[in-house]
């Protein structure tokens, strides 16, 4: 038996906690993040993975991090969370397009990347709650860009024990992305709209995590905050999987051979995904670079090229609004890594984000950033980039995953680097038809959400997906809306303290 792993807040060094406390918490009591102090190694060659079912993979992989459950409890609730819910038994099928190949994160029950961790969170707090004895009502309180929210109340929706509350930036989302929310069924969901943007939103969830006077009335009400973010490592863990899959099938289709490296395109917002991704890569997964691919919100390219955080800029909308982040929260993670694990000195960063919005990390640091490189897509490169594609191969993509697709492109020109590269691809393009629509015919001539997806339909030839079919005639049942300021008063009033 190898040691038991313990997880580390990014800001307090005396803070050690095993998995399933880590999961249940969220967020550590001083504002930091649980982080693994070691990387566990890939337990076979990374090869061998292709052999095994996604499920297999999950468990092979997440036993290593989630320790302390037993066997019984993680398979069960793997196999609870990867049934059919997803369209397809592969779970993330890969395919190629126009020499490159897309990873399809979108098969779950709201057709985002974002189901692949949502899907199992519930089922992760439940159990971790039920080791630790906890009998308060877990509320989950979540921001989101708008693929999270959907998602998170899909996972949660009448879970026993369980509360969820989604705040969502009223004019930042897709229309399909508010209606998937706002007709959520399930006694224990609250949807909210915020007169702000998801940057309004979080900072305002993140207050009241680390409001302890609110703490307090909470557990007085026998209840207990938790995050469905994806600062949960309940959410992290489970995105390292498909990294280990995707390369297991390049090698079972004969694109690679054991051992060669891959590369992985990321589009990239909370820096969520990508994060998973480097984590692949320290566990042994034969990785070369990973391409972080942002929208016009180009905060990271800037970081990645500068060495300078800055979130001193206006926010800009764009078609591709799961990205539209000026703080990536899951980037403090790998801070903390790459100045060697140092909680004191990530605490002293962090704090310089939140009193002057920026940071300048050292030389040192600079240099472990070397595994990635980033790209940043405009409005317009995103919308040639479908058309483009669409005419080459036939193949059809959301917005965030162009803006991956044309970063990986801008980088094999820049670099000349060959090395067989998987785009990650994080949504279905039925869930942004209009942006679709548009930059394949150059208008959508006023046509309703509904007409569109029709459309896309007969230009794809591939099927709308249940999760879309059918949403246009559900009752609308969460009309709430309230400023960034009134979110502390809408959770006081929901859960009655
Ligand atoms: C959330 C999301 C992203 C960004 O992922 P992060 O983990 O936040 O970097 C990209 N695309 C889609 C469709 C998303 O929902």
């Amino acid at each position: 038996m190898s040691k038991e792993l313990r997880y580390k807040s990014t800001r307090d060094s005396s803070l050690s906690v095993r998995a399933s406390e880590a999961i249940l918490k969220g967020l550590s009591n001083e504002g930091g993040l649980f982080v693994p102090e070691r990387v566990p190694s890939l337990p076979m060659p990374a090869a061998a993975f292709a052999s095994l079912s996604y499920r297999e993979c999950a468990y092979e992989i997440m036993r290593l991090f989630f320790d302390d459950f037993s066997e019984e409890e993680l398979k069960h609730c793997i196999e609870s969370a990867y049934d059919d819910k997803f369209d397809t038994a592969e779970i993330a099928p890969v395919r190629e397009a126009s020499g490159a190949w897309y990873l399809e994160l979108f098969h779950g029950a709201t057709i985002a990347f974002k189901d692949m961790a949502l899907s199992i969170l519930p089922h992760l707090m439940t159990t971790a709650a039920r080791k630790h004895g906890v009998e308060d009502t877990i509320v989950i309180l979540t921001a989101t860009s708008g693929d999270t929210g959907k998602a998170a109340l899909a996972g949660f929706a009448d879970v026993e024990g369980t509360k969820i509350i989604v705040f969502y930036p009223k004019d930042g989302v897709s229309p399909v992305q508010k209606l998937q929310m706002v007709t959520q069924r399930g006694d224990n969901t609250f949807v909210i709209g915020v007169d702000g943007n998801f940057d309004d939103c979080q900072g305002a969830v993140k207050k009241m995590f680390n409001d302890g006077e609110l703490k307090k009335r909470l557990s007085d009400g026998h209840f207990r905050f938790s995050s469905a973010n994806s600062i949960n490592i309940g959410r992290l863990v489970p995105q390292i999987v498909y990294y280990v899959y995707a390369y297991s099938r390049l090698i079972k289709n004969g694109v690679i051979k054991e051992g060669e490296e891959i590369n992985f395109t990321v589009p990239t917002g909370n820096f969520g995904n990508i994060l998973a991704g480097y984590y692949a890569k320290r566990m042994g997964l034969p990785v070369k670079m990973l391409i972080c691919a942002s929208n016009e919100n180009r905060v990271l390219f800037d970081f990645f090229r500068s060495g300078t955080y800055d979130k001193n800029r206006k926010f800009i909308l764009t078609s591709s609004p799961s990205m539209d982040i000026l703080v990536s929260s899951n980037l403090e993670r790998l801070i903390y890594h790459i100045c060697d694990d140092n909680a004191e000195k990530t605490a002293e960063l962090m704090k310089l984000l939140s009193t002057e919005g920026k940071y300048d990390i050292s030389e040192g640091m600079r240099e472990k950033l070397k595994d990635f490189a980033g790209y940043a897509t405009s409005q317009r490169e995103t919308g040639e980039m479908i058309d483009t594609l669409f005419k080459e191969s036939g193949y059809i993509i959301d917005p965030h995953t162009a803006v991956a697709a044309h970063a990986y492109r801008q980088y094999r020109a820049d670099s000349k680097d060959e090395t067989p590269t998987v785009i990650v691809s994080t949504a279905s393009p039925y869930k942004f038809a209009s942006s679709v629509v548009r930059a394949l015919e150059g208008k959508t001539d006023d046509k309703e959400d509904k007409a569109l997806i029709d459309r896309l339909e007969e230009l794809s030839k591939t099927k709308i997906p249940p999760a879309v079919d059918g949403l246009f005639s559900l009752p609308i049942l969460h009309r709430k809306t309230t400023s960034p300021e009134g979110m502390v008063l809408a959770v006081e009033e929901i859960l009655g303290l």
